[in-house]
């Protein structure tokens, strides 16, 4: 939206002001005829504003978007530069070597090529265009490709993600140099204000190549099909990698391999090196008609063309019953307008997540209905030690496999059916493309966490009138919510904490979850590795 007025004045200080207006109303014009309202308009040459911040208050009809305004007067908008960062030439520069192109990878290379060093990114996956055939071939022809899939591949997890980019982190310096770059490499600045920024599946993938194109451009490297296979470690320090079946000599690797690199969890745990398990959470993902949750969210008929397909966020703590502990249920990753997709890294297995694109205009809503996992879910796992999670995991993923056909079709049941545990006569239409076949999904899982699950749900239906309802349906499973393992590091350092010179960084090795968290520790490891080789 354009977002200036030329007036003529002489007053300067920059004016922050709160407006309140209809959905409808959100446009340039309104908007610069609300603040000449608000503002002395007889001191000023001219003035041109931006949105610091805009969200939606349902709490009250008629539904308004509250926007917090920063009013410049007498003073060009264009003088705020919102990324200034360079990224020169670094091919002749000291080396960094980062595992992984995911997020945390890509931002960690942008942040050593700023700092002046050489970042050479190995990926196991394929390039964004060639990678969309490969999800079109899971879809279609139910076959996983290990290496390329929906969670590996230039971008990582992010590139086919739904591009939300909302985050827990408190570090809200970052959060605004990871928005920002984002913009800069092609997402609408709407992003920099909205309370709920998202991208959307659609245009993830050009920012991702744009990104990868800069690296390559500067003197970076980004090579694909490059595995990651093994590494060499000689008194302390990390000396080599094995690259495919290629030695490379090393001083620092940031390794940000993200939570589906279950062999990189197998070839540490193997060498005996330090692993922790780390709690997660395991459930499904439940799909609702997007008009159903626009009626409960906004509470009316049809929400009409202006406002946002509606969202929610759900959490419960649930009684433990037999299972004695009580456990919180919660909602994740919810996609208004979304498509649920396939996301297993392997034949054999089913794994669901969620995404839409920038317009969310699809017809159903989903969520990941998440449990998190206590030590007694793991018992029969014990034996792994720190990889029980990860098994526990890969086990459900095997089980919802197995029960529905052995292919990439996944098991799912009605909402009512699933909480008084009876097998969906019919299933509703749905978003996963690649097809589900009804069952009871109280199977798929230990009676423990269908008995939170079950129980959760019918806390959110008691929460949300309507929420609870057979149009809905679940689909199984999701379980990588998170990482079910950590790589413990130090503090201070951020190194392995046996292992000088290895940065275990991002989700894979349990510091992040989600986009922006993941890019905001790639930047740090780049950070403290540049840091480093200045000193020695
Ligand atoms: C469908 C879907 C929707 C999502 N929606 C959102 C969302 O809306 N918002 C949000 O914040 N998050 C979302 N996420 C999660 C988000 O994508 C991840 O949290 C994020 O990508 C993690 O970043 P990362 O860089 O740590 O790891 P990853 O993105 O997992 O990247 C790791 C990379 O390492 C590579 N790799 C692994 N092993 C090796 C090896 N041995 N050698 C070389 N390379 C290797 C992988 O191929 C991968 O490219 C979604 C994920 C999915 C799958």
């Amino acid at each position: 939206m354009p977002n200036y007025l030329t007036l003529t004045f002489e007053h300067f200080m920059p004016t922050q002001i709160t407006l309140r207006i209809l959905p409808k109303n959100f446009n340039d014009s309104y908007i610069k005829t609300a603040i000449a309202k608000q503002i002395d308009l007889s001191k000023i040459d001219f003035f041109e504003y931006s949105i610091l911040k805009k969200s939606t208050d349902a709490r009250q009809l008629p539904i308004k978007y509250q926007l917090s305004i920063l009013v410049h007067t007498n003073e060009s908008i264009s003088s705020y530069v919102k990324n200034d960062k360079k990224y020169a030439k670094v091919d002749k520069k000291k080396k960094v070597h980062i595992i992984g192109a995911g997020p945390a990878g890509l931002f960690a290379a942008l942040k050593v090529i700023e700092k002046g060093c050489k970042p050479i990114v190995y990926e196991r996956g394929r390039n964004v265009k060639d990678r969309r055939r490969d999800l079109a071939q899971l879809t279609k022809k139910h076959i996983v490709n290990p290496e390329s899939n929906y969670c590996f591949g230039e971008g990582g997890a992010g590139t086919y993600s739904d591009g939300k980019l909302y985050t827990r982190s408190k570090k809200r310096g970052s959060v605004t140099e990871i928005l920002n770059t984002f913009v800069a490499f092609g997402a609408d600045e709407n992003i920099l204000y909205e309370a709920h920024p998202h991208i959307g599946t659609n245009k993830l993938p050009s920012i991702i190549s744009a990104i990868t194109n800069k690296i390559i451009e500067c003197g970076g490297e980004v090579l694909f099909n490059s595995k990651l296979k093994d590494i060499y470690i000689k008194e302390n320090k990390i000396e080599a990698l094995l690259l495919n079946n290629e030695r490379v000599e090393v001083d620092n690797v940031i390794l940000a391999t993200g939570h589906s690199a279950r062999d990189v969890y197998e070839m540490f745990y193997a060498k005996g090196l330090a692993l922790d398990y780390k709690q997660f959470a395991v459930g499904v993902r439940i799909e609702h008609p997007q008009t159903l949750i626009d009626k409960i969210q906004y509470r009316c008929e049809s929400r009409g063309e202006f406002l946002e397909p509606a969202a929610y966020q759900l959490v419960a703590q649930v009684e433990g019953g037999k299972f004695k502990k009580k456990r919180g249920v919660y909602s994740f990753c919810m996609c208004p307008g979304g498509i649920i997709a396939p996301c297993a890294t392997n034949q054999e297995e089913v794994v669901t997540n969620g995404w839409s694109p920038s317009k969310r205009n699809n017809k159903y809503a989903n969520s990941g209905i998440v449990v998190s996992i206590e030590d007694d879910d793991l018992r029969k796992f014990s034996k792994f030690g720190p990889l029980a999670g990860m098994k526990f995991q890969a086990s459900l993923e095997r089980k919802a496999w197995e029960m529905a056909g052995k292919t990439q079709v996944a098991p799912a049941q009605r909402m009512i059916d699933f909480i008084e545990n009876r097998k969906s006569e019919t299933l509703p239409e749905n978003s996963y493309m690649a097809g589900v076949k009804s069952v009871n999904l109280n199977e798929v899982f230990p009676e423990s966490i269908a008995h939170y699950l079950r129980n959760g749900l019918l806390a959110f239906g008691k929460k949300k009138k309507g929420y609870l309802t057979n149009e809905a349906i679940l689909v199984g499973v999701e379980t990588r919510s998170s990482a079910p393992v950590r790589i413990p590091r130090d503090k201070e350092t951020l190194e392995h904490i046996e292992v000088a010179g290895l940065y275990p960084c991002a989700e894979g090795a349990g510091y992040a979850g989600g986009i922006v968290s993941a890019a905001i520790d790639g930047m740090r490891c780049a950070e403290k590795i540049v840091e480093k080789m200045a000193i020695t």
